[in-house]
């Protein structure tokens, strides 16, 4: 697994790594050290703001005379303790333990939830999935072929019919069906419509009203690919009340791995999970001392 996120980590290491490997050997005084690691920071997108706080943090935790290395294990650590929000991985709560998505579309929700529901399913967990996207036909039916590949449950309701109810016949499927897992695919159609967050607060109070608790996890999925965009979309969903926590999708194949950092220093939300990739393997539980690892070595 890990030597799995290294790898797909390899283009934002690399772009670090070419300005940085320079420093290496060469004696820089501290100061001009840190002149270029925030370059590098910003360029890799940990942005202007986490980029002066960790610098701060890295004069304070070393010598004047420390060079490149005492300075790189430093900021290992630095960036672990400030990648370090909260627990990784999900509450378990009683069964069914809800988990929603949110987040705009394209980001990876229903990629995301069919991931989950492929490691519950192997964790021989009973879970369902529900399509509260009626909004987009594709969306229902891209989860529904994931259902149908997976071999789980799929509850969705008529196009255009009001997503709460969808939300409401899942949670009854869920009950009746005693599944341990019910994961909910919501709409993330943010630019066109301001009722959006009416929408995922509905859903909210009807999967609330019909299991206790529930949601127990709301994930916002951002696709780091977008880099600080990434981060823009964030802000609009915090206007959701009750976020739990982050999944941080296509972190393969971006040099932007940065804004990962940029996020949980930001949002102050744990990141839980990392996507990797396009497969239901391609999920990888987020470790901020792992995570920090890999963007170096
Ligand atoms: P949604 O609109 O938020 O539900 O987004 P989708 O789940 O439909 O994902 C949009 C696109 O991103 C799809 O083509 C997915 O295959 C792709 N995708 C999702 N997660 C990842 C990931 O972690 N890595 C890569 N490379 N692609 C991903």
């Amino acid at each position: 697994m890990l030597g799995n996120l290294r790898d797909k980590l390899s283009k934002t290491r690399l772009a670090f790594r070419q300005r940085l490997d320079g420093l290496v050997k060469s004696g820089k005084p501290r100061e001009e050290i840190l002149d270029e690691l925030a370059e590098a920071l910003i360029l890799a997108d940990v942005g202007v703001a986490a980029a002066e706080k960790i610098i701060e943090a890295l004069r304070a935790r070393t010598t004047k005379t420390a060079g490149f290395d005492e300075i790189q294990e430093a900021l290992k650590a630095d960036l672990a303790a400030r990648l370090n929000r909260g627990t990784a991985g999900l509450r378990l709560s009683p069964a069914p333990a809800v988990v929603m998505a949110v987040g705009v579309n394209g980001g990876g929700k229903t990629t995301t939830l069919a991931k989950l529901a492929r490691r519950f399913r192997d964790e021989g967990r009973k879970t369902g999935l529900a399509a509260a996207d009626t909004f987009r036909a594709a969306a229902q039916e891209q989860l529904a072929i994931w259902g149908e590949r997976l071999g789980l449950p799929v509850i969705q309701g008529r196009p255009g019919a009001d997503p709460a109810s969808v939300a409401f016949d899942a949670a009854q499927y869920a009950k009746a069906q005693s599944l341990d897992f019910l994961l909910v695919d919501t709409a993330g159609r943010i630019h066109t419509n301001t009722n959006l967050m009416l929408e995922l607060e509905k859903i909210k109070r009807i999967l609330g009203r019909e299991i206790p608790g529930a949601p127990h996890e709301i994930l916002l999925i951002l696709d780091a690919s977008t880099g600080q965009n990434a981060l823009i979309q964030a802000r609009e969903f915090l206007k959701v009340s009750g976020l739990t926590g982050i999944v941080l999708t296509k972190l393969d194949g971006t040099a932007k791995g940065g804004i990962v950092v940029a996020i949980a220093d930001e949002l102050g939300l744990p990141i839980k999970f990392v996507g990797t990739g396009e497969t239901d393997e391609d999920l990888v539980e987020f470790t901020p001392a792992a995570f920090a690892d890999a963007l170096f070595t």
